[in-house]
């Protein structure tokens, strides 16, 4: 197969599909790699390193000879103007929050493929599991953010000078991201607890030396797929009142929080921002153009409240460290790719699970069933909604943005965290 890596055009994206080490495997398998000119240069992989693996320099307007294009992100509407019908576009492409992207690219009769719908539960969709591998990295570097912004040690520190308690930091939220955070902040010697409304990852919390926090006023609430489901409105409020206790007795605030396919819940609210001691930091991982964790948090801002506590609205961590993201999404792309080429062709097999969880456009139409449903009616609000949310790993479930009249209905997407 041809297969052609595109420099990445997102806004503050650093990262890049393929990295040398990769091409060499995929030529391995028989694949014959392009790589735009300048593609891996801000994750700091040089042109000659790509020609050094065996890949061949391409200019933009070459993409549309390959059979596969490789990217971290969307395309633009210039790349999908150069897209040649009958193509693969493999990418974090996000259709659940931008259903018109899947419409656009239907419309170029491409193969859309969105390594963000993984259905992560499958044990062979592991290599491919793009989420985890970026929010991974997000988690660490938001642990590493927290501790650059806080005004004391996050270790306990016993110097002839005086001695320095060890930060007090609570992560809200324990899934991938959340984890890694927790682990980050314990091996900077802070004491760390945490809290998720998925009870089952309690074990995983306190096998990494943290506590984990137990909410008398709001019960167990798992959704499908390992996924929590979003709270009813009463559920909201006890939670977020039960948590502003805890989270004024913390240094630092961690929040990870996410519900696939609805606007990030809000666990710290402006008046437990008030109650919450001058020179604390809070950093929202589920900052988004929706609204994030933190009430006033926006993805890539920093604020400093009247009282002093910090917030810092994280925007795509992983691109802030491309030289690792993208070794890692490149082992899940070129998994993925690997996965879908019987014979040295690109196919479409809709009969395997994992591939009818990814494929979203086909033969010039939508086909992915978490977009098709959505368009046949609007999903239910989140705040009415006990039951299991939108769960995009299972193919056969719809799925939809939850509607915020205060925003655009199609707002763009946050790549990888
Ligand atoms: P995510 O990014 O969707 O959400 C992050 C965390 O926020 C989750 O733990 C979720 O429970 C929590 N959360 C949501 N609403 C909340 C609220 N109101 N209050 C507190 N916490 C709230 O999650 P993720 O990191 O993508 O992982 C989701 C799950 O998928 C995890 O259980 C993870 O272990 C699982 N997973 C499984 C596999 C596998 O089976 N192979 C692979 C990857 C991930």
């Amino acid at each position: 197969m041809k297969v052609a890596v595109v420099k990445e055009t997102g806004p503050a994206e650093r990262r890049v599909a393929l990295v040398p080490e990769a091409v060499a495997k995929l030529r391995s398998a028989g694949h014959e790699i392009f790589v735009e000119r300048g593609a891996g240069a801000s994750a700091f992989f040089p042109d000659e390193a790509y020609s050094d693996a065996g890949a061949t320099l391409i200019g933009p307007d070459q993409v549309c000879e390959a059979d596969a294009i490789l990217m971290v992100g969307r395309p633009d509407a210039t790349l999908i103007g150069r897209m040649r019908a009958g193509q693969a576009v493999f990418g974090l492409l996000t259709p659940l929050t931008d259903p018109e992207l899947a419409n656009r690219l239907a419309q170029a009769s491409v193969t859309a493929v969105s390594l963000d719908l993984i259905p992560r539960t499958l044990s062979r969709a592991q290599p491919m599991d793009a989420l985890s591998s970026q929010a991974n990295i997000a988690g660490y570097k938001a642990a590493l953010l927290a501790a650059a912004a806080f005004g004391r040690f996050f270790p306990l520190l016993i110097t002839a000078a005086g001695t320095a308690r060890p930060a007090k930091v609570l992560v809200l939220g324990t899934g991938v991201a959340g984890l890694q955070a927790i682990g980050t902040a314990r091996r900077l010697g802070a004491v760390v607890s945490a809290y998720d409304v998925r009870p089952e990852t309690r074990a995983e919390v306190e096998s990494l030396g943290a506590s984990f926090i137990e909410l008398t006023s709001v019960g167990e609430a798992s959704g499908t797929g390992g996924y929590a489901r979003a709270l009813t409105d009463a559920e909201r409020a006890a939670q977020q009142a039960e948590l502003a206790d805890h989270i004024t007795k913390h240094d630092v605030v961690i929040t990870t929080a996410q519900v696939p396919g609805r606007r990030p819940p809000v666990l710290v609210t402006s008046s437990a921002l008030k109650a919450m001691a001058a020179g604390s930091v809070l950093v929202d991982m589920g900052a988004s153009v929706l609204g994030g964790n933190v009430e006033g948090s926006a993805p890539g801002e920093t604020v400093v409240t009247d009282n002093g506590v910090t917030i810092i609205g994280a925007d795509n961590l992983p691109s802030t460290m491309a030289a690792a993201s993208s070794a890692m999404y490149a082992r899940n792309v070129s998994s993925l790719l690997t996965y879908m080429a019987k014979d040295g062709a690109f196919t479409v097999d809709l009969d395997d699970e994992l591939v009818a969880g990814v494929v979203i456009t086909r033969d010039g139409a939508v086909i992915h069933p978490a977009l098709t449903k959505a368009e046949a009616g609007p999903a239910a609000p989140a705040s009415s909604a006990p039951s299991a949310p939108p769960d995009p790993s299972d193919p056969s479930v719809a799925s939809a943005p939850e509607p915020d009249p205060a925003q655009s209905p199609t707002p763009p997407a946050a790549n990888g965290d």
